[in-house]
């Protein structure tokens, strides 16, 4: 399913879960406001860093963990904006904020968020152990490992 189908999707569901809330508590519709209907996205800095600090204050469980980066479950995600604060990196953006040069982050999460979906991850552990040689790089994407079954390479 595409990105765009995700958030149509994910739109009818938030709104039927907000109408189905309100009208169990007796409240007026609009407590939440998901007229953007955004979802968070891991980009460029994270690649082989992965402190994971974010996944542990993720309320619902969204992130995804690959080989030497994480993604963001763009169904699952409710934009509390919580993991934001979390990344040493800066990698995490609101999806209407992801800087231009990393747009193409936005159907990664979505794709490797479906490929990676046994992959839960929801606690922080040890950041992986070139940490300090790569973070601050830039344009890191072709060091991106898609397959668990694949290598990751020592630092150049
Ligand atoms: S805290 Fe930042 S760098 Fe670390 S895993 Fe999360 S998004 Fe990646
Ligand atoms: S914005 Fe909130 S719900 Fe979305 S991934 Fe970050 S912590 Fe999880």
């Amino acid at each position: 399913m595409s990105y765009k189908s995700i958030k149509k999707v994910k739109t009818v569901f938030i709104v039927e879960i907000d109408f189905r809330d309100s009208y169990l508590k007796g409240e007026a519709i609009g407590n939440h406001d998901h007229s953007g209907f955004m979802a968070y996205v891991v980009t460029d800095p994270c690649i082989q860093c992965k402190h994971t600090n974010c996944a542990a204050v993720c309320p619902v469980d969204a992130f995804r963990e690959g080989p030497n980066f994480l993604v963001i479950d763009p169904f699952e995600c409710i934009d509390c904006d919580a993991c934001v604060a979390e990344c040493p990196e800066e990698a995490i953006f609101p999806d209407d904020e992801v800087p231009l040069e990393w747009e193409d982050y936005i159907d990664l999460n979505d794709r490797l968020s479906e490929e990676w979906d046994d992959h839960v991850i929801n606690e922080a552990k040890e950041p992986l152990p070139e940490v300090d040689e790569w973070s601050g790089r830039e344009n890191k994407r072709e060091h991106l490992v898609e397959s668990w079954e694949e290598e990751i390479k020592p630092v150049e």
